[in-house]
């Protein structure tokens, strides 16, 4: 957990004006960290237990709700990995060279069905099954053959290229377990089990929409002071990137009538709600009143920059995150606390991001008191070395720094400025 040293300068001023804290201060006393942040976010999230029969061709980035458990051995049988013959290990010479009567051949799907005396061999190709006490397999460009005989020489080692049936997995084994998320090798291992349906967690309804009196949809004509809702489109994407069924919900005015009304609405239908503004402390910021008066809210500020305002909570059975407007604030609170609870919440077991330490190159301004999430691009220098720089200007409305980015700078809460040259924590998206 992150605490913050008591050197930290609160920023008192000497002025007349007995100001509040406000987004700007990068010390609020108010704020949770966004380690305790996270913890009151898994601690009142259960995992569903739900869960659904699905092909393997559809189980692609879905969560597995049972473990894979393989009742076969794969490879079945014990085959050769290379194109050659197959022999007696013992025949093989500890010196000179040895001559080999080829008596067969054996293909893939094609088994020699006979024994194998020693001084005998068997053309065999790459997939066979090792022909009955054969335990070693010379490849073809090794053997000088003349019609059929072979001449091998000490080479090659007793027991060579040869996979042991079982080897990659064996009967029994559980190949992959309850709760992760399926990949593409996934789904090839389980096919080679000759599984073709597998349970999955159900999928998730996540319901989201937009507030603000300024925004407009696509297609219409903006008028003075207005924006395109860009907010509903970077979730659609962040949602569609964790496989659960989207709701949509447009956007709803700053009205107090029209906000809990459509709280309620998404409530009735969804397992999550999200929305974007309306959580800072404006005079039309209504998102949190109405939480505290539907439901209830567990946390509201965090010590991170972008994103502080970020309220948590709950509308009957349904998680509320509230997020800020801003649209860089909506994608790293979306990242940093909605994302992992999305796959706490279908049963994930890894919902861990990935993190690595490179050096940066460019110099980040920052002041003590918040975890900063910077964008960056992670790019190799001159050296083919990985290091990251900043997209640019910084300003939480700046969605093109996101765009531009390929990872966030992760700077820690009483982390101060950042010369060219540090090493900084990076998490690539
Ligand atoms: P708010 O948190 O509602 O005060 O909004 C903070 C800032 O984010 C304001 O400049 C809003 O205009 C902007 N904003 C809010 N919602 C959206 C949205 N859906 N798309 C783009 N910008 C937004
Ligand atoms: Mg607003």
């Amino acid at each position: 957990m992150q605490t913050i040293s008591s050197e930290i300068n609160i920023n008192m001023t000497n002025s007349d004006v007995n100001k509040q804290n406000s987004c700007m201060d990068d010390f609020d006393p108010d704020a949770l960290t966004v380690n305790d942040a996270l913890k009151n976010i898994y601690a009142a999230i259960s995992p569903i237990s739900e869960s659904e029969v699905v092909p393997i061709r559809e189980s692609l980035n879905r969560v597995l709700a049972a473990d894979i458990v393989s009742s076969l051995n794969v490879p079945t049988a014990t085959n050769s990995a290379m194109d050659g013959y197959a022999l007696h290990g013992k025949d093989i010479p500890k010196e000179g060279t040895s001559k080999i009567k080829v008596i067969g051949s054996a293909f893939a799907g094609k088994p020699y069905q006979k024994e194998v005396q020693q001084g005998e061999c068997i053309r065999i190709m790459t997939g066979a099954v090792m022909p009955r006490s054969t335990d070693t397999v010379i490849i073809q460009e090794h053997v000088e053959r003349t019609d059929d005989i072979i001449l091998i020489d000490s080479e090659t080692k007793s027991g060579s290229n040869v996979r042991q049936a079982g080897e990659d997995i064996a009967n029994g084994d559980v190949v992959l377990e309850k709760g992760a998320r399926i990949r593409a090798a996934d789904i090839g291992v389980i096919a080679s089990l000759g599984i073709g349906e597998i349970e999955v967690s159900r999928k998730l309804r996540i319901a989201f929409f937009s507030t603000g009196d300024e925004l407009c949809s696509i297609g219409e004509k903006l008028k003075d002071g207005n924006i395109y809702d860009s907010n509903r489109y970077s979730l659609f994407g962040m949602l569609s990137e964790l496989n659960v069924t989207i709701m949509d919900m447009g956007v709803i005015r700053d009205n107090r009538e029209d906000l809990q009304q459509a709280f309620e609405n998404a409530a009735t239908k969804a397992d999550v709600i999200i929305t974007t503004g309306g959580v800072s402390v404006g005079e039309a910021d209504y998102v949190k009143e109405i939480l505290q008066e539907t439901g209830t809210v567990n946390f509201w500020k965090v010590a991170m920059k972008p994103g502080r305002p970020l309220a948590f909570g709950q509308i009957k059975d349904a998680h509320f995150f509230g997020l800020p407007g801003n649209p860089v604030s909506v994608m790293v609170t979306f990242s940093q606390f909605v994302k992992p609870a999305l796959r706490h919440l279908m049963a994930e077991t890894e919902t861990e991001t990935f993190t690595m330490r490179v050096p940066c190159i460019s110099k980040l301004k920052k002041r003590p008191g918040r975890v900063e999430y910077q964008r960056g691009i992670l790019e190799r220098d001159e050296n083919n070395q990985w290091v990251v720089k900043k997209t640019g200007a910084q300003g939480s409305g700046i969605l093109r720094s996101m765009s531009q980015a390929n990872c966030f700078i992760i700077l820690p809460m009483d982390g101060e400025t950042v010369e060219p040259g540090t090493i900084v924590e990076v998490q690539p998206f």
